[in-house]
């Protein structure tokens, strides 16, 4: 019979008898038999495989944790998110809180790197010191932690932690010198009332601290099936805003407006509108603040500009044309070439073009936007501060920059005769705006009454049901007849 082999290893740990210390040893060992399976000899090592051991735990910790803060990552939080739903299986409920940090990236961009290494080290500790040990908390990447509530009895129970948890972080840091302050917003979501599922959890909780950081800062939000639908509801506008531009689903309404000593039509104001297949006529309040979100706003504002100005190159008295302008063409590049474009491609004086902008661009980065106005105001175009009042209403703005027009919203114009305090602030902007050589403009007329007391007040234009609403570009020789007749007729 052949001779026959057999080879076996284990791994064990000693406690070395020199020092005591306690070692990974590797045991390996190979063993003869004769033809008959009698041991003929056995050959063996013991390797000591500490530091390989050692190493290659490091390896696993590394692959699950934040080298950062040494918080496990969003690895390790998804298993520790299974074992809690294991766990919950046997009627223990937890709650997932997701956090995002406010005004981290301005500490980060103004102090650098390393102070912002330094506050995420701090928010860490803030944080742990919060929770007990059977609770998980994780650093998900960048500014953002997220913790599991272990054995949750009541939902009041997460309501109370993410209170202490935004109360701990927006107590003010101070590393390195410099004091800072940042805050946190939360959002929650239950098992098992929201979902079974690691999917699902996360999801929730990501909803509800989204909708947390839209509602304010420092705040926590609950998850709700209805946030759900709301982010369906915004995928699916999302989606058919992007086809309504390829598709040219958008029109541009005209609106009159007119000097009110001569009851003239002085100029009209651009108005987006949407064709949509099924829904109708949207109005742009309804699609313009996702479009500035999603960048869209950008291709559309060029589309309204360049129509705008083809659709005035052809008005008969060459009336002005108003377009209003959205903060976040202030922030993108080209919008001093999109208008330069706009005018050369429909041969419109430049004269003729104004430029509607709120309040709001003035306060974003006010060197280089003073510069664009600038740019844009040698170009020979129209500057007009739109809905004065609804803002930050500081007169000062009128100053820091020559607009050519002031347009009061229609706030005030509603309550003119109503309200001492709507009488005395379109005083007050039409005798400062008289004083800089602007024309002031009231928006929202719909009566006689109200026209009156603009005329008294001294406002140079009037914008309004009471002469038209915005009409499709069609109609606009028709409004512009109506409205010389009306004027003659005076
Ligand atoms: P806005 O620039 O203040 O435009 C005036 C708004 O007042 C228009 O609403 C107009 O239809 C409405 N209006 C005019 N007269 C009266 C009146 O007598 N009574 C009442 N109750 N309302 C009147 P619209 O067309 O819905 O536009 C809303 C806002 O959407 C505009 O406010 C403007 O901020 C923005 N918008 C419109 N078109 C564009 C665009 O092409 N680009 C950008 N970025 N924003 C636009
Ligand atoms: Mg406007
Ligand atoms: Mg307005």
């Amino acid at each position: 019979m052949a001779a026959r082999e057999a080879e076996g290893a284990c791994e064990y740990r000693i406690r070395r008898p020199s020092d005591g210390e306690l070692r990974h040893v590797e045991a390996r060992a190979r063993y003869e038999y004769d033809g008959s399976g009698r041991p003929l000899s056995a050959v063996g090592v013991v390797i000591d495989v500490t530091e390989r051991r050692e190493a290659e735990l490091r390896i696993a910790h590394l692959a699950h944790h934040d080298a950062l803060t040494g918080l496990p990552n969003r690895v390790l939080f998804r298993d520790r998110l299974n074992d809690a739903l294991a766990r919950a299986r046997r009627n223990e409920g937890f709650a997932v809180l997701y956090l995002d940090l406010d005004r981290f990236k301005e500490v980060n961009d103004t102090l650098g790197h390393p102070v912002g290494d330094a506050l995420l080290r701090a928010v860490t500790a803030r944080l742990q010191a919060e929770l007990r040990e059977t609770d998980t908390l994780a650093r998900l990447g960048g500014d953002e932690f997220a913790v599991i509530q272990a054995s949750l009895d009541q939902p009041r129970d997460a309501t109370t932690l993410a209170r202490r948890l935004v109360e701990v972080i927006s107590a003010p840091f101070l590393l390195d010198g410099h004091q800072m302050v940042i805050g946190t917003s939360v959002g929650i979501s239950l098992c098992p009332t929201d979902g079974f599922d690691p999917d699902a959890l996360l999801k929730g909780a990501d909803m509800a601290l989204y909708r947390a950081k839209a509602e304010g800062r420092g705040r926590w939000r609950f998850f709700e099936p209805e946030m759900d639908a709301r982010m369906q509801l915004r995928r699916t506008l999302e989606l058919d805003l992007r086809r309504a531009l390829a598709m040219s689903e958008f029109e541009v309404f005209y609106q009159p407006i007119v000097n009110i000593d001569t009851r003239r039509v002085s100029g009209l104001e651009a108005l987006l509108r949407w064709r949509h297949p099924e829904r109708g006529l949207v109005p742009p309040d309804d699609f313009i603040p996702l479009a500035e979100e999603i960048g869209l706003i950008l291709p559309i504002g060029e589309w309204v500009l360049a129509q705008a100005c083809c659709d005035a190159a052809t008005w008969p008295g060459a009336p002005k044309v108003a377009v209003n302008l959205s903060p976040v063409q202030f922030a993108g590049r080209g919008l001093v070439e999109a208008v330069a474009a706009a005018l050369a491609q429909s041969g419109l004086a430049p004269a003729r073009l104004e430029l509607e902008i709120t309040e709001t661009v003035l306060l974003q980065d006010t060197e280089a936007t003073l510069a664009t106005l600038h740019r844009l105001k040698a170009l020979g175009v129209r500057i007009a501060m739109d809905d004065f009042g609804t803002g930050y209403s500081s007169l000062s703005y009128l100053q820091r920059f020559p607009f050519d027009k002031v347009k009061i919203d229609r706030s005030f114009t509603r309550e003119l005769g109503n309200s001492r305090q709507s009488n005395a602030i379109v005083q007050a902007v039409t005798d400062l705006c008289a004083g800089l050589e602007m024309t002031t403009t009231a928006e929202g007329v719909e009566t006689e009454a109200q026209l009156a007391v603009l005329r008294r007040r001294g406002c140079s234009e009037a914008q309004g049901y009471l002469f038209s609403k915005p009409k499709p570009a069609e109609e606009v020789r028709v409004v512009l007849q109506q409205l010389r007749q009306n004027a003659l007729a005076e």
